[in-house]
């Protein structure tokens, strides 16, 4: 793991940037690992940025406002004119100028293995047990081979035991009840599951734009 101290250097000829953060993120998470949250100029939350993409916007004038402290601060390459370093400071939250199309917004978060495992807190959505993702399966829980498709509300993650003992058959047939309902995750819980490196003001953030809904046990 990189110190949280150490400087990054973007390949990329001119400018030159590197970061540091100006203060040391909780559990010394590497400074690569830092996200910053987008929104676009009416707050509407878009996407995690890597700090790089997050510079070219500050560097191009496109950011609209920002919320929390500066994070990060970004030197830049020595101007020619005048020989001092470009500074940007990157703020945790970053609104771009613009709004999204409503086509961007709560956009379906891609059905992953590491996101459907992530959606059901790495249990096994049969026998409650919790696993390391390389334990763990996408089990269709109406088979494929019966007509179910492969999308959130009919896909849990589940062990290999429990998946091979209900094979080719529903829940019900199998006599192995479901332990929740699943779901398709809206686009913050993605964004929450996603980043195992949220700063406090981002997550703050997110939380209080997260639907009201509670994880619904199965009948
Ligand atoms: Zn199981």
């Amino acid at each position: 793991m990189a110190h949280p101290h150490a400087r990054l250097r973007l390949v990329q000829h001119d400018p030159v940037w590197s970061a540091e953060p100006l203060s040391p993120p909780p559990g010394g998470f590497p400074l690569d690992g830092v996200r910053l949250l987008s929104l676009d100029a009416h707050g509407h939350v878009l996407d995690w940025l890597h700090w790089q993409e997050a510079t070219c916007l500050y560097a191009r004038d496109a950011v609209a406002w920002t919320l929390g402290e500066p994070c990060l601060r970004v030197h830049g390459g020595l101007a020619r004119t005048t020989g001092e370093r470009s500074l940007i400071e990157l703020h945790p939250i970053v609104a771009t100028r613009g709004r999204a199309r409503a086509h961007a917004l709560n956009p379906t978060p891609a059905l992953t293995n590491p996101a459907l495992f992530a959606r059901d807190s790495h249990l096994c959505l049969y026998c409650g047990d919790v696993f390391p993702r390389s334990q763990l399966t996408r089990d269709h829980v109406v088979p494929l081979s019966k007509g179910g498709r492969d999308i959130w509300e009919n896909v849990v993650a589940a062990c290999f035991p429990c998946n091979s003992r209900k094979r080719n058959r529903t829940p019900h047939q199998a006599a192995m009840p479901l332990l929740a309902v699943p779901y398709r995750p809206s686009w913050i819980e993605h964004l929450i599951l996603s980043n195992r490196h949220i700063l406090a003001d981002q997550m703050e953030f997110l939380k209080a734009h997260l639907p009201k809904r509670a994880r619904r046990p199965a009948a």
